[in-house]
C-alpha cells in the first residue's frame, strides 16, 4: 500500500515538473543592445543571445509576434514573446541574424524623437535605426511597437505630457508611413505613480487606440491577460549566467 503511495505521489511530482512548463502564461522578454563582446545590465553578447535563443528553441518554447497575439484568443502553452527595447541599430547588425536563424520573431520598441540619432538619454548614448532601416527591417522576423517620442519616464509627467509623448509617436509612424502594433513599452517601464493618473493614463492609451502595454515586473503573465495595460517583461542582462536566464524563463525573476 505505502509503495503505491510512493508511486502516486512520486508520478504527481513528475508530471507537475514535466507540464509546468506548458503552463499556459505568457513569457515577455526584454533586450535592449546586443554587441559582439560587451555584456552589462542593458548589453547581451551575440554569444549570449545566440545561446538562449538555442535553449528556448530546445525547450520547445514557441517565439510569438505581437501582431499574432492581438489575432489569438489563446496563446500557444510555450509562448515566448521577445522585445527590443529603443530600437539600436546593433539590433539590426547582431540581433536579427541570430533571431533568423533560429526562426524568431521580435517587438522592437521606438523612441521616435531619436529616430536615427542615438540613445541621449543614456549614460552611454548608442547610435538608433534611421527611418529607412526601421522600414527594411525583416517582416518576417521584426515589429514595431510604441516606445513614446522622447523616452520620458511616465512616473513624472503630466496626463497631457503622456498624451503628447504617446501621440507624436503614433504621428511619427503615420508620417513615416511605417507599419507598428498598437503596443506601448513604457520607457524605464514607469507609469503614474498616482491611482487615478495612472487610470486616467489608461484611459488615454485607450482612446489612442493602444491596445497593450509593457511594462517590466519580472514575473510571467497569467493569459487571458489580467490587465492589458500592465504586461510584465523579464529583464534579461549581460551580467545573468545561462542558469541566471533559465530560472528568469521558468520563473520570471531569480528565486
Ligand atoms: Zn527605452
Amino acid at each position: 500500500m505505502l509503495f503505491v503511495w510512493i508511486v502516486l505521489v512520486a508520478s504527481m511530482f513528475i508530471g507537475f515538473w514535466v507540464f509546468r512548463r506548458q503552463d499556459g502564461k505568457l513569457r515577455v522578454l526584454m533586450y535592449h543592445k546586443v554587441l559582439l563582446n560587451e555584456s552589462n545590465m542593458l548589453t547581451v553578447t551575440t554569444a549570449q543571445l545566440d545561446t538562449q535563443l538555442q535553449y528556448l528553441r530546445q525547450q520547445g518554447y514557441e517565439f510569438i509576434s505581437i501582431r499574432n497575439l492581438l489575432n489569438l484568443s489563446s496563446p500557444p502553452s510555450n509562448a515566448v514573446l521577445l522585445t527590443f527595447d529603443d530600437a539600436y541599430l546593433n539590433n539590426l547588425e547582431h540581433a536579427y541574424p541570430i533571431l533568423k536563424k533560429y526562426r524568431a520573431c521580435a517587438t522592437i520598441f521606438v523612441p521616435s524623437g531619436y529616430v536615427g540619432q542615438s540613445s541621449g538619454w543614456d549614460l552611454k548614448p548608442d547610435p538608433l535605426m534611421s527611418v529607412q532601416q526601421l522600414r527594411d527591417l525583416d517582416p518576417e522576423v521584426f515589429d514595431l511597437g510604441l516606445h513614446t517620442h522622447l523616452h520620458r519616464n511616465f512616473a513624472d509627467l503630466s496626463i497631457d505630457e503622456i498624451e503628447t509623448e504617446i501621440s507624436n509617436n503614433i504621428q511619427f509612424f503615420r508620417d513615416n508611413q511605417l507599419a507598428f502594433v498598437p503596443a506601448l513599452a513604457y520607457p524605464y517601464g514607469g507609469r503614474p505613480k498616482d491611482k487615478s493618473l495612472k487610470n486616467q493614463m489608461k484611459q488615454v492609451l485607450s482612446q489612442l487606440g493602444v491596445t497593450m502595454a509593457f511594462r517590466i515586473g519580472n514575473r510571467l503573465n497569467n493569459w487571458p491577460l489580467t490587465n492589458r495595460y500592465e504586461i510584465q517583461r523579464i529583464d534579461v542582462r549581460g551580467t545573468d549566467s545561462m542558469g541566471d536566464f533559465k530560472r528568469k524563463v521558468r520563473w520570471g525573476k531569480l528565486i
